[in-house]
């Protein structure tokens, strides 16, 4: 995918400014300094100019939490897991609902709640695969796709970027893209080809960080959801719908979600500041101690994440 670097907003044209500048606090791979540009009107936000492909290479190392997802299951991954499990197995429709009911207020984790025998599913930017064998083990029909040589899955496909895989003719009743379409080059280029992949009534599920939140806007530079320099663009709750409507496709639902955003924002910024090495990140009690916070702020709409369902537009 081919990245044009003329200072214009790919959403709405508008003027792209310097905004900040930070590095990778967060796996401290390298200490090179990055530059956040942002739209003076939609407010998109992108690291510029855009990190060489060895710089990005670089950027995720072996321990990068999606590559880790089957061998440390956490406390979270195992309520995950188990609760996804009940709520495909279940028959009982108002039994699903309660469970779908009480896996939303704790974490949406964006696999739908329904779901049809025999489902195709692809999840770009699947890291491990977990989710990918979990939808298997639930009888999905699932496939994942993930940047790099190729790996040991065979339900993955492996590629330097999403256009160049031919998924030989396979359309998905699910697109996910969970917390990896803020990593692609080109999100226009990739919203071309989710349209492509997705049947006339499927579902793109995506997340990202947002942008407008509170820990956006405190923790600026160090907040966990800027990610230098693995995320190469910031997209808020407005300019994200405005990009999908762009690309032919209708966002049907925001789900306004925090979890470890402040949490680990504030590791960045001790760690940098007093030169420790923290990993609160994954520390659950770390987290949970800052949960009720995340959750009044997430009510008020400016959590540090969105999920978001969006369909196709279809033309008449
Ligand atoms: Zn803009």
């Amino acid at each position: 995918m081919q990245v044009i670097d003329n200072g214009q907003c790919l959403i709405c044209g508008g003027e792209m400014k310097f905004f900040l500048t930070g590095k990778d606090y967060l796996y401290r791979t390298s200490k090179k300094d990055f530059k956040i540009y942002k739209c003076t009107i939609c407010g998109l936000e992108r690291i510029t100019p855009m990190p060489s492909s060895v710089e990005l290479k670089n950027a995720y190392p072996e321990k990068y939490y999606s590559l880790n997802m089957v061998n440390n299951m956490g406390l979270l991954s195992k309520i995950k897991k188990s609760s996804i499990q009940i709520n495909y197995a279940c028959k009982n429709l108002a039994v699903k609902k309660l469970v779908a009911g009480a896996m939303n207020i704790f974490y949406y984790f964006g696999l739908p709640e329904n779901f049809k025998e025999g489902s195709r599913a692809l999840d770009i930017g699947c890291g491990d695969g977990y989710d990918v064998q979990l939808m298997r083990h639930c009888n999905w029909e699932a496939y994942g796709f993930e940047v790099g040589a190729r790996g040991s899955l065979e339900n993955v496909f492996y590629d330097s970027s999403l256009d160049l895989v031919d998924f030989g003719g396979m359309q998905f009743d699910l697109v996910r893209m969970w917390h990896s379409f803020e990593h692609m080059k080109d999100p226009r280029a990739c919203l071309v080809v989710i349209n492509s992949l997705m049947k006339e009534n499927g579902f793109l599920v995506m997340a990202v960080p947002n942008t407008r939140s509170v820990a956006a806007w405190f923790f600026g530079k160090y907040y966990l959801g800027r990610d230098i320099p693995r995320h190469l663009f910031g997209y808020n709750d407005k300019n994200i719908v405005t990009l999908l409507a762009k690309n032919n496709f209708k966002v049907i639902k925001i789900r306004y979600q925090s979890l470890n955003g402040i949490a680990a924002s504030i590791s960045n910024l001790i760690n940098e500041k007093f030169k420790t090495k923290l990993d609160w990140q994954g520390n659950f009690i770390w987290i949970a101690l800052w949960l009720p916070l995340e959750y009044f702020i997430s009510f008020a709409r400016l959590s540090d994440q969105m999920s978001i369902v969006v369909t196709k537009e279809l033309s008449e």
